[in-house]
């Protein structure tokens, strides 16, 4: 059994609706929740002239492979309405996989752990709720420390 991290946004549409839609999809495909963050406010990264998102952290415990995952997730995605028009664009829902247990995974679909997720508030807070003293593999920074160093400033705000 793997022990993974995923990360969820959604900034369209019934934002709420949509991750909890997204939550019981990872259970039923992926395996079961073993720890979920609260949801977060956060203002758009990259592209900022979009609606805020709403941000999540879970962990997971999964048989698949890394790529059964992804592929399982991005199935996901697709059944929620995503439809990829520009690159970190508004969409119904993302799922990034942050940490699947300690791999270091360098595919051309897959990169784990997820390459950004240290430059983005909206991932390391919600991670730092369940899992702050986590070592990134291929560092010797845990969550909390890289929270600490993250040059993001954008606003995370918990919800719920
Ligand atoms: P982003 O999540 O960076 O906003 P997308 O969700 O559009 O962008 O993802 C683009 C591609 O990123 C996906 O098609 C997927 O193959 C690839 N990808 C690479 N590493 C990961 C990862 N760790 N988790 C999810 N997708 C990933
Ligand atoms: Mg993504």
């Amino acid at each position: 059994m793997a022990v993974v991290y995923l990360s969820l946004g959604s900034n369209e549409g019934d934002r709420q609706v949509t991750i909890q839609k997204a939550l019981v999809g990872i259970e039923a495909a992926c395996g079961r929740i073993a720890a979920q963050s609260s949801i977060y406010e956060t203002a758009a990264w990259g592209l900022e002239e979009q609606p805020n998102f709403l941000n999540m952290a879970v962990k997971i415990e999964t048989t698949l492979t890394p790529i059964a995952l992804l592929d399982a997730l991005q199935q996901i995605e697709a059944e929620l309405h995503r439809q990829r028009v520009v690159r970190w664009g508004q969409r119904t829902i993302d799922i990034d996989i942050i940490l699947y247990d300690s791999e270091l995974i360098e595919m051309p679909r897959l990169q784990v752990p997820h390459p950004r997720a240290r430059l983005r508030r909206f991932v390391l807070v919600p991670m730092a709720e369940i899992a702050p003293e986590m070592i990134f593999p291929g560092t010797n920074e845990s969550i909390a420390e890289m929270l600490e160093h993250c040059p993001d400033n954008l606003a995370v705000h918990k919800i719920a």
